[in-house]
């Protein structure tokens, strides 16, 4: 089967993923052109100076509709000027990431998981990101000190979970990637490999043919956690990327934030749930914003998050609704509202 799949995206997914990348849009005034968006009315709303800047790859934007500055695509990366306000409450690292930083670039939150953030780079820069600010360089899970790593995990038989994050994982190289996942693998007490990545959403050519063939070799449990936010995210090429996923082992996860002008109304978020489940996705969770500085303009209320959970409870079957959570630093799990 996956041999079946392999050579089908030998055919379809010829793209090289680097090659898109290299040709992602980094150029905000760029990208109001390419949507037909007056410069000279919207360059005054743009932020321009920030340090965490716009990246998107072209397949993603072609997906947004011309001419509409209210895209929930584009709101999702756009850098405006909103986010040089500061909000009391708004921090640089909301969940707490630092102080549960066991050794570089391994964070112990929850019992039984660690999670190891694989790398600083992204396909795309999310303006909500709660790690927008977190000093990558200085918290990596490092090439020299991997052996360290693999042998404290190794001897701590209570951690059955590892949770590759970043940045991106698969936006490290195949051979670091993979040498990194049979390690783990082997280590008898892991059962579960779980990759968060929004790459099958914004790059899908690079969930490629040797990616797919390493990865269903892997003698363990496999879950992907896409981060889709809006249906509109989820095209037919995206489909055949979650296809062979599928094919290839992978439990397959949703994941959204819920964003004021981005999802923030029952329609959208239905439409999400059921095009999840048309790529034989399950949404689980549906996160309050974390409250990371810059990206208050997207918070939602809480007494509306409720409503909004609540209209979905009547219009979905049970399997579709996502648990509406928030993550407290310092908490041993996620905080379910309702
Ligand atoms: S892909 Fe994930 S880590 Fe990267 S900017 Fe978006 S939300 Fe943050």
């Amino acid at each position: 089967m996956i041999t079946g799949i392999v050579s089908k995206y030998k055919d379809e997914y010829h793209v090289d993923w680097q090659k898109s990348l290299i040709e992602a849009i980094r150029d905000p005034l760029l990208l109001l052109r390419l949507l037909d968006l007056d410069e000279d009315e919207y360059k005054q709303k743009l932020n321009l100076s920030d340090q965490f800047k716009l990246l998107v790859p072209l397949s993603y934007v072609k997906k947004m509709t011309k001419g509409d500055w209210n895209d929930p695509l584009l709101r999702q990366v756009l850098p405006i000027i909103d986010e040089q306000k500061i909000v009391a409450g708004y921090m640089s690292d909301p969940v707490g990431d630092l102080n549960a930083e066991i050794s570089s670039g391994v964070l112990s939150k929850y019992q039984g998981r660690v999670l190891f953030i694989t790398t600083g780079v992204c396909a795309v820069h999310c303006r909500y990101c709660f790690r927008r600010h977190f000093p990558y360089g200085d918290s990596l899970v490092s090439q020299k000190n991997w052996q360290n790593t693999i042998d404290e995990i190794s001897a701590d038989k209570t951690i059955h979970e590892v949770i590759l994050s970043g940045g991106d994982p698969l936006m490290l190289s195949d051979e670091r990637l993979q040498g990194m996942c049979e390690a783990l693998a082997q280590i008898p007490h892991i059962k579960t490999l779980r990759f968060h990545s929004r790459i099958p959403l914004f790059l899908p050519e690079r969930v490629n043919s040797t990616f797919l063939l390493w990865a269903s070799a892997l003698p363990i449990n496999k879950v992907m956690v896409i981060h889709a936010n809006h249906s509109n995210e989820l095209d037919e090429v995206v489909g055949q990327c979650l296809d062979a996923l599928k094919i290839a082992g992978f439990t397959l996860l949703n994941q959204s934030v819920l964003l004021k002008g981005v999802n923030d109304n029952a329609v959208a978020l239905t439409e999400l749930s059921y095009r999840l489940f048309d790529f034989k996705v399950l949404p689980y969770y549906l996160h309050q914003l974390d409250r990371v500085q810059g990206a208050a303009h997207f918070a939602v209320k809480r007494d509306r998050a409720i409503a909004l959970l609540e209209t979905l409870k009547e219009q979905l079957p049970g399997y579709l609704v996502p648990k509406l959570v928030e993550e407290i630093s310092g908490k041993r799990s996620k905080q379910a509202i309702v």
